[in-house]
């Protein structure tokens, strides 16, 4: 089966997997896993942040980034598809007592203008005051869609200007920095933590890491363990996530042509593809992913007349090029 439904689907490859049985450890509660510490130095830096925190899932770090900067009465702004409002099962309300208002745009874009009109200062015992705009880039529920850096750097003015903290969900920075050449410090310097994760694209098995002030990273230390997040020998999944830094960010380049590739044989404008995701909309979704998978396609159903397709580290070229002709049969 080639399968498309995931990028979290990657398996890690040999030399991965030599990397991590090699990895120097030690507990990491207690500071001492000096893998770890490679690790969270090296992505604090590639981000121009001070320190960064590694869990054992993005939702994790979005939670705990989310709440260094927005208190419990507090709310978040955000794209009404973004991970944080849809994916993470309310976790932001059910732990950290924070309300979500959401803007919509179907390419999972910056709208300045209604941002501007959701934002509520402090206006004293009577509204929710927003203490921070989120921002997925890229983003997943819009097909992969990157947000143009100077979205973001107007959204960071915005922002700046009203007291506001901006959170970015960069699961799949990776792929937007690769998309666009834009360097991750740029991204960094939008936002005042981040989220990313090694588990998709780049093909560790397991972690994200929180990116942010060193303030904000030793309190997130605190709520990562009282969330029962605080891990030991874990240096063995960081080493995964060193390797993947070293050999799989390039790459992600071959996981976007395959895209495109998929995306023109269904029937899709390649020119909406930025990434490594295409949403192919079909009235029959359904009927789609059975007659796929009878040709040896797994694809996943993202609503009655979509259908999602991610190219990841386990789809090789030839992978994609048999998957485009069951589409190009399909179409
Ligand atoms: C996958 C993903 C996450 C984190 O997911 P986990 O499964 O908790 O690691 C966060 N944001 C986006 C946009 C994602 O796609």
């Amino acid at each position: 089966m080639i399968d498309l439904r995931s990028d979290t689907l990657t398996r890690p490859t040999e030399s991965m997997r030599a990397a991590m049985a090699h990895a120097e450890v030690g507990d990491d509660v207690y500071g001492e896993d000096p893998t770890v510490r490679v690790l969270e130095e090296r992505v604090a830096g590639l981000f121009g942040h001070e320190a960064a925190l590694f869990m054992p899932t993005g939702s994790m770090a979005n939670v705990l980034a989310v709440r260094s900067l927005v208190a419990p009465g507090q709310e978040v702004l955000c794209e009404s598809r973004a991970h944080i409002a849809r994916a993470e099962l309310g976790a932001h309300g059910a732990y950290s007592g924070i309300t979500m208002r959401t803007w919509i745009n179907a390419r999972g874009q910056v709208d300045l203008p209604v941002i501007r009109d959701l934002f509520a200062p402090d206006m004293g015992p009577f509204f929710v005051p927003t203490a921070a705009i989120s921002v997925e880039n890229t983003h997943n529920f819009a097909g992969g869609a990157v947000l143009p850096l100077a979205d973001l750097q107007d959204l960071r003015e915005f922002a700046t200007g009203v007291g506001a903290a901006v959170h970015m969900d960069g699961a799949r920075i990776w792929n937007a920095h690769v998309a666009t050449g834009v360097p991750l410090s740029e991204y960094g310097a939008v936002a005042d933590v981040l989220a990313v994760c090694l588990s998709k694209g780049l093909g560790a098995p397991v972690g994200s890491l929180m990116v942010g002030s060193a303030d904000a990273i030793a309190e997130a230390r605190i709520w990562r363990k009282r969330m029962g997040g605080g891990m030991r020998q874990t240096g063995i999944l960081a080493a995964a996530g060193l390797h993947a830094l070293d050999h799989h960010v390039e790459r992600l380049a071959d996981d976007h042509a395959h895209a495109r590739l998929l995306a023109e044989a269904a029937g899709t404008d390649p020119a909406t593809v930025d990434t490594n995701i295409v949403v192919v909309e079909r009235s029959d979704a359904a009927a789609f992913v059975a007659a796929a998978r009878e040709g040896g396609v797994l694809v996943a159903p993202v609503g009655p007349t979509a259908v999602r397709l991610v190219t990841h580290l386990d789809i090789t070229r030839d992978d994609a090029e048999k998957a485009a002709s069951v589409f190009a049969k399909l179409a």
